[in-house]
């Protein structure tokens, strides 16, 4: 199972590498990005990779004309897996120097499980002991490249953005990378299951605002998904030279971070709301087949009845389409937004989450217990209905 996961993303993975502008060049893969910078006294490299990864990135090192030995410093963004695993190994084949944000030296060096190596199937063994370790505002030179070190932590506490000049000989540009922008360690769930500070959410917007304090104009992804790094180098590839150059893509990128991190907060409060909700009320009424027209008048009447929690049932016979049941909960969540709480019963499959969650509803109720649906329920934040609450429901037909 271990080996499929990290082979579909090896196999489904290649990037052509390619140069980014001047002397940056991207030689990563789909997992985690990685980068070279061409220092003219040797490669600075930032974020090795994963172990199962590494053999691609030397290859595409070699691909771009530059050799693996040349590489002198690796700076590591943060001490997750995807991004650090590979150090111990790289640093033994190039002798280059390793530097990594303090704070995540306890993820690099075995102290703490938390590197989330799980996530990709596997171990994290490779511990190491970084050279230096990073803090606020160190400077790393070599060459004629010097990076500015900017502590930004909440992905973790090390996490370190990058920030540097690229000169072609002519003109300068400013080249930045957020070390770590991901939210999926910012979730309750998250902090909760790993025992982490909620101070973490504070944490990560102070230092997002910190980060887009630096112009930068040169924006370099630490995951592909950032800077659309893949349709950029194929751009550049087609003779298009200033393809990373976009001076506003930064800032715009850092405000939507805060703006997803907020909407995750506020989907997270709502769910709680649904959950008080059914502890408080203990009773859940059930609407099964009626038509829209009479929907209204008869859930105004349940609502003057002190009902505050209903659901709409999906047809599991098919022969009510779940669009049209989606309809209703859509017309029922709109009608009674604050007032009562909506939901969906007899769920059964993963669309019928997506359809109850685009309708407005904020509840779930299965009748059976399958993973996938509980899955998908829990990643888009709906309030679940576990039958341990044990409310009563009744049900009415029309
Ligand atoms: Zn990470």
């Amino acid at each position: 199972m271990a080996t499929e996961i990290i082979n579909k993303q090896l196999y489904d993975g290649f990037i052509e590498p390619g140069r980014v502008f001047r002397n940056i060049y991207f030689v990563g893969t789909r997992p985690a990005s990685t980068h070279i910078i061409d220092t003219q006294n040797g490669l600075i490299l930032i974020d090795p990779g994963m172990p199962e990864t590494l053999g691609i990135v030397l290859d595409n090192i070699k691909e771009l004309g530059f050799s693996p030995k040349d590489i002198k410093i690796i700076l590591i963004s943060h001490g997750h897996y995807d991004h650090a695993g590979a150090t111990l190994k790289l640093s033994k084949l190039t002798g280059a120097k390793t530097y990594i944000g303090k704070a995540d030296l306890k993820m690099v060096n075995g102290e703490e499980n938390t590197s989330l190596a799980e996530l990709f199937g596997v171990q994290y063994t490779d511990f190491f002991t970084p050279d230096v370790l990073l803090e606020d505002g160190d400077k790393v030179t070599l060459g004629n490249t010097t990076v500015l070190c900017l502590s930004t932590p909440g992905h973790t506490d090390g996490t370190m953005s990058f920030f540097f000049s690229a000169t072609d000989g002519e003109n300068t540009y400013t080249a930045g990378m957020h070390g770590g922008v991901g939210t999926n360690t910012l979730t309750a769930d998250f902090l909760k299951k790993k025992g982490l500070s909620f101070s973490n959410r504070e944490k990560y917007v102070e230092g997002i605002n910190r980060a887009k304090k630096q112009k930068v104009e040169i924006f370099l992804g630490n995951h592909i998904g950032n800077n659309n790094t893949e349709e950029k180098l194929k751009r550049v590839a087609r003779g298009e030279k200033n393809a990373f150059y976009s001076p506003y893509e930064w800032q715009e990128f850092l405000d939507g971070r805060i703006k997803h991190l907020n909407l995750i907060i506020a989907e997270e409060n709502a769910m709680q709301t649904t959950i008080d909700t059914v502890i408080k009320e203990k009773i859940i009424v059930i609407v099964r087949g009626m038509s829209n027209n009479k929907i209204l008048p008869f859930a105004e009447a349940a609502y003057k009845g002190g009902i505050r929690l209903l659901e709409c049932t999906y047809d599991a016979t098919g022969n009510t389409p779940d669009e049209e049941i989606a309809s209703t909960i859509k017309i029922l969540a709109e009608h009674f937004e604050g007032r009562m709480v909506i939901g969906a019963g007899t769920v059964l499959t993963e669309k019928q989450v997506e359809l109850t969650k685009n309708a407005g509803g904020k509840f779930i109720i299965s009748p059976d217990t399958n993973p996938a649906v509980i899955a998908k329920t829990k990643k888009i934040r709906l309030g679940i209905h576990s039958r341990s609450l044990n409310p009563h429901r009744s049900s009415c037909r029309s």
